[in-house]
């Protein structure tokens, strides 16, 4: 049985007696699946039959589409999956110490960007807000810092199901919902699965100035006051300096494969298993898909390739937003440079779950691969790493932080859950060496100063940017 989902034992952290600490049980005791969920969905099953029926088998990235987040039946849109009820835990599940040292990259990119009048936090894929919650926290602490700063939150989350929790843990209120949403019928949400790609190229040809705020589907305050809004799309996020935060948000996304055969490059495909009734099977296309001719790359030396093209577009998007608007973005997750194979994987009650079986009741997962992404991000971003997360959370001073901690802890218990989720968070046979974290940033922030001209030789230089948090090694002197 896996905790996270690169394979830890559940029951190991989870039946340490370290795990009574406070801030712990109020994330880890929340309940964690909607009643009546954990049933088989034999309709997830159906759709998929019906659909390979009529137009044959389908890419993987489809099929993975409509298994996390078809808006009827889909896994992110019904479930509660985090936590040790579910089906696995995340790094902001397990110490709130990873948000808080977030939080304090958030200021530094903010800062060193100058302190914009404006502060957009835009998270996407905020599982249940516990990240979100443990940065404004380090924004209330710092709020000094944030004098005259328009700071406001903006969450990007397909799940119904989590967006309430967000909104629970974030604003203490389920949030106001757009009544259009609310309450619909299953036959309205059918009718919504089928115009949804339709809407998607709608969306992407749409001009974000002239929709002002009307994709927000849910929306309140913090009890500080800050607006927190939610949204199905990056591109329905306002425009404005931001910084954006994906936290195990792209290995959610939907991921083709690929096959080198002797034919040359082929797409993996779902289909019908024929000799196995109600099961499905992967079969490789007998001629270059779509795909298969527009994702491979001709230089490309293994023999089998995942690829993900939705999380390159949204890539492409923060990028744009951030040469036009100023920002940062930090994506942390599990992941490669280029470099691994086949990661497709299935997760349930935390253990790993055959990806093609009862399609809906368990999560799907692949290694992001961040060589992938600093293409997508084009030639105009900068980006740093990856770094695992070991180096990023030590260099943003994580050892420190646990003295501190350790220092004022005087219940045996608790320092024992201290110790214990610093591990799980930075032991390299853990988490610390499967996480990377990964930044885009504006040019201007890693631009050298230019050097002094002419005879102005005396003048002083411009200074140095600063460093980017967590990607060097701060030292002090
Ligand atoms: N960041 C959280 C949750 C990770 S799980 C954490 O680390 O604890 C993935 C999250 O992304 C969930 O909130 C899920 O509902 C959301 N998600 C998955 N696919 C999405 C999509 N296509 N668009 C928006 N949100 C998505």
């Amino acid at each position: 049985m896996a905790a996270f989902k690169s394979k830890i034992l559940i029951s190991g952290v989870f039946s340490h007696p370290a795990m009574r600490w406070r801030a712990f049980q109020s994330r880890l005791l929340c309940s964690s699946s909607v009643p009546g969920e954990d049933k088989p969905r034999p309709s997830m099953l159906r759709h998929l039959t019906s659909k390979i029926k009529s137009t044959g088998p389908i890419p993987v990235a489809e099929y993975m589409r409509e298994v996390l987040t078809n808006p009827v039946t889909g896994y992110y849109v019904k479930n509660n999956m985090l936590g040790p009820d579910g089906d696995f835990i995340t790094s902001p599940e397990i110490s709130q110490i990873f948000g808080e040292l977030l939080g304090v990259w958030v200021l530094s990119e903010w800062m060193a960007a100058g302190r914009p009048k404006q502060l957009q936090l835009v998270e996407l894929g905020p599982g249940k807000g516990s990240l979100a919650s443990d940065i404004l926290r380090v924004f209330s602490q710092l709020k000094s810092v944030l004098v005259g700063a328009s700071v406001s939150v903006h969450l990007v989350e397909v799940s119904p199901v989590l967006s309430l929790i967000q909104a629970q843990t974030l604003t203490g209120t389920d949030g106001q919902t757009d009544t259009q949403t609310d309450g619909q019928t299953e036959r309205q949400t059918e009718r919504q699965t089928e115009t949804q790609t339709e809407r998607q190229t709608e969306r992407q040809t749409e001009r974000q100035t002239d929709r002002g705020d009307e994709m927000v589907y849910r929306h309140g305050q913090t009890p500080e006051g800050l607006p927190v809004s939610w949204y199905r799309c990056l591109q329905d996020v306002p425009q404005g300096f931001s910084i954006f935060l994906a936290h195990e948000f792209f290995d959610a996304l939907p991921i083709h494969k690929f096959q080198r055969t002797t034919k040359g490059w082929r797409e993996v495909l779902v289909d019908i298993d024929p000799e196995r009734p109600g099961q499905l099977r992967f079969v490789v296309a007998m001629s270059p898909t779509m795909a298969s001719t527009a994702f491979v790359q001709s230089d490309e030396r293994r023999s089998h390739i995942e690829v993900c093209a939705e999380g390159g577009v949204i890539v492409e998007q923060m990028s744009r937003r951030i040469i036009q608007d100023g920002g940062a973005a930090l994506i942390a997750d599990y992941g490669h440079d280029g470099t691994k194979t086949d990661t497709f994987r299935g997760f349930k009650g935390h253990a790993l779950h055959e990806v093609l079986s009862s399609p809906g009741s368990a999560d799907l997962t692949a290694d992001v691969d961040f060589s992938f992404l600093r293409r997508a991000a084009g030639a105009e971003v900068s980006c740093l790493g990856p770094v695992t997360q070991r180096s990023f959370l030590k260099n943003m001073g994580i050892d420190s932080r646990m003295q501190v901690l350790l220092r004022n802890c005087t219940d045996e218990s608790t320092r024992k859950q201290l110790i214990s989720s610093y591990d799980m968070l930075t032991n390299p046979a853990q988490m610390g060496e499967r996480f990377h974290f990964f930044s885009l940033l504006h040019p201007s922030r890693l631009a050298k100063p230019s050097p002094p001209q002419g005879l102005k030789l005396e003048k002083k230089r411009e200074p140095a940017p600063l460093p980017v948090a967590g990607f060097t090694e701060l030292t002090f002197t």
